[in-house]
């Protein structure tokens, strides 16, 4: 076993469990179930809702508070949380303060050692009088103090089943990019409204970057978070091209030196910057150098935490197995996955409609730099994810087996979005004036009808990335991300979804996505897997049908020798369940089977427009995504979610 999922092992053991699960696991709208086996009704159940039939799971308008006038057990169905004006009481938890909480009433922390939501929260206690000179001591610890704070932080949100399920985005570019375009304002306010709950601006690496962008981009970020009231977590980050690989997301926690970290990064690491690009070893070697800079700066404490994902891993096919089994096992507390599905989504968009590529881009061939390893079908989408990620007994199983930690997520990778109008401003939108001024001017409207050569979405509008958090912070996006308390959909596939493993016929809380469970040989356990279907209509404007759910198997077979390996080839799909006709809240039971040998389970699940076997073959994924098309792929007619998986361990 490795070491790795060992050390998790036990931090799973010692994990609180969700209190909140049973003591408000009734569900009054009885849901039918849906079991391959017999198993006790009356289980946890699907997400709650505050009314039968009540729609309220996801609002296109996040608006002011929303009223429910009914007392309740307090949860929701929803995928994203929203707003509790009129009783946040209930919500005020008898909890010791977080750490940050301590932070922000501890006036020992400096204001410049506070994250801006922390220091946002520190000065309404001043303007309240609450916080003061002398008013460090234990008696601004009480509740109904930290319940301010908590208001001033975002009352809208209450956990359910212990997490908050906040829709986010870890790709998104600016006018500091050389090939995109809008304001960091523009992307916050379309994420914002698109329902996002927290995103991360990655502008490329680059030259001008590295010297300009980097540092001028950090006062719009700020602004940006301030103009949300702080609603939307802003992180500061940058596409990295990684020395001798792809892109990948590199960001930071918020904080004095978030800046001056992520400046010395590129400048130290970045492949474009200083010309470590090319596939060799030594440039690989660089691209660890960089995770332990980040993970040094950490330690340090110039920072409060980093995280790396790899961008659109197979679409040059330069991202080896062994350099990504190189990163995460260098640094895997930041190395923490890749992007299952790429960005860019309306590329596929036929002519004369769109631009005509691949979904994602990804429409390219080997050349001298890729793995030469990787077949032709590595290089297109299949139902719009990676083929990675796609392909079941593929590269990500192959890590999965061996007890690797490695998530995946679903962003945008917004740069110029498909139909807008805006354009760069002329005089300001030269190459010239971009390497002067770190960015272009501001958009401005353009001809009328729209860019149908744009291939992106606006963040929240196509892809989401959904992250357990305990609570609506930095901190807490941060942690959900590095648990691998992970799902990720398309077209708003899905309005809730939760994962559990547990003893099998029993209502234990158990075991939430990214978890390893430790268990004795012989027990018996289950897969739950709670959905709420989607009620409302995307922004396609089509309400998304969940046609059908499939668990896919693998054991966990221990190090691979290879470093290079890049399948699973016991890894299947060994459950398939129809839920066309299901009602909106169902709960899925697998048998897990008693526990012989470790294993992992993942999920997936399509609106079934699109099938064919997998890569692997039909005795290994029956009806898996279909190879996107050249040329000719809606991304609206092919819609998945993926869950990323969890680990069952015997003792
Ligand atoms: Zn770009
Ligand atoms: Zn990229
Ligand atoms: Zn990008």
């Amino acid at each position: 076993m490795s070491p790795s999922l060992l050390s998790r092992q036990r931090r799973d053991v010692a994990r609180p469990v969700h209190r909140a699960f049973t003591a408000r696991g009734v569900n009054r709208s009885t849901p039918r179930e849906f079991n391959d086996g017999g198993v006790a009704p009356g289980s946890w159940g699907p997400p709650l809702r505050d009314a039968p039939g009540a729609a309220a799971s996801e609002r296109p308008d996040r608006g002011g508070p929303v009223s429910h006038g009914h007392s309740h057990p307090h949860s929701h169905g929803d995928a994203r949380p929203h707003a509790h004006g009129e009783h946040d009481h209930e919500h005020a938890p008898a909890e010791p303060l977080s750490d940050e909480q301590r932070a922000v009433l501890d006036l020992g922390v400096a204001d410049s050692d506070l994250p801006p939501a922390g220091l946002a929260r520190r000065n309404i206690l001043r303007t309240a009088g609450i916080l003061g000179a002398s008013a460090a001591g234990a008696s601004v610890f009480g509740v109904g103090q930290a319940a301010a704070a908590d208001g001033a932080e975002r009352s809208r949100r209450a956990p359910r089943n212990g997490y908050l399920w906040l829709a986010g985005d870890h790709h998104i570019h600016t006018q500091y990019s050389s090939d995109a375009m809008y304001r960091v304002v523009d992307q916050v306010q379309h994420a914002h409204a698109y329902g996002l709950d927290w995103m991360v601006i990655t502008d490329h690496g680059s030259v001008a970057h590295a010297k300009l962008g980097v540092e001028k981009v950090n006062p719009d970020i700020r602004a940006a978070r301030e103009a949300f009231d702080n609603e939307m977590l802003v992180f500061q980050g940058l596409e990295w091209n990684i020395p001798a690989a792809e892109h990948g997301t590199v960001f930071v926690h918020p904080g004095a030196n978030e800046v001056a970290v992520l400046r010395e990064f590129e400048n130290s690491f970045d492949g474009s910057v200083n010309g470590t690009g090319s596939s060799s070893p030594a440039n690989e070697q660089q691209a660890l150098l960089g995770l332990d800079f980040l993970a040094t700066s950490i330690t340090s404490g110039r920072i409060a935490d980093a995280a790396f994902f790899a961008n659109h891993p197979a679409r040059k096919g330069i991202d080896s197995p062994h350099e990504i089994r190189g990163w995460r096992d260098r640094q895997p507390r930041i190395a923490l996955g890749m992007e299952g599905a790429p960005g860019h989504q309306a590329a596929g968009i036929p002519k004369p409609y769109g631009p005509g590529s691949g979904r994602g881009y990804y429409d390219n061939s080997p050349s001298a730099a890729s793995f030469p390893g990787y077949p032709l079908a590595s290089y297109i989408t299949y139902g719009g994810f990676d083929w990675m990620t796609s392909t079941v007994g593929g590269l990500w199983d192959s890590l999965l087996s061996e007890g690797k930690t490695w998530w995946i997520t679903a962003n945008s990778d917004s740069h110029t979005i498909y139909l807008d109008d805006a354009v760069r401003p002329p005089g300001a939108d030269t190459s010239a004036y971009f390497a002067e001024n770190g960015r272009y001017g501001d958009p401005v409207h353009g001809s009328a009808g729209g860019n149908v050569n744009n291939g992106d979405f606006w963040p929240g509008f196509y892809s989401r990335t959904h992250v357990g958090a305990r609570k609506a912070t930095y901190a807490a996006v941060l942690e959900g991300l590095r648990a691998g308390r992970m799902w990720v959909d398309h077209g708003r596939l899905l309005a809730g979804l939760e994962v559990r493993v547990r003893e099998r016929g029993t209502r234990d809380p158990g075991h939430p996505l990214g978890s390893v469970v430790p268990v004795g040989k012989g027990k018996r356990l289950e897969l739950v897997v709670a959905i709420t279907k989607q009620t409302l209509p995307n922004w396609a404007q089509v309400v998304p049908h969940l046609a059908k759910v499939d668990v896919i198997r693998g054991a966990v077979t221990g190090p691979a020798s290879d470093r290079d390996t890049f399948s699973a080839p016991g890894t299947r799909v060994v459950k398939s369940w129809d839920v066309s006709s299901s009602p909106t809240a169902v709960t899925l039971t697998h048998d897990l089977g008693a526990v012989d040998d470790g294993f992992y389970v993942r999920l997936r699940g399509s609106d079934g427009r699109r099938l064919a076997p997998g890569l692997g073959g039909a005795s290994v994924d029956p009806a898996g995504p279909a190879a996107d098309v050249i040329g000719d792929a809606d991304p609206w007619n092919d819609l998945w979610f993926y869950t990323n998986p969890i680990w069952v361990l015997p003792r």
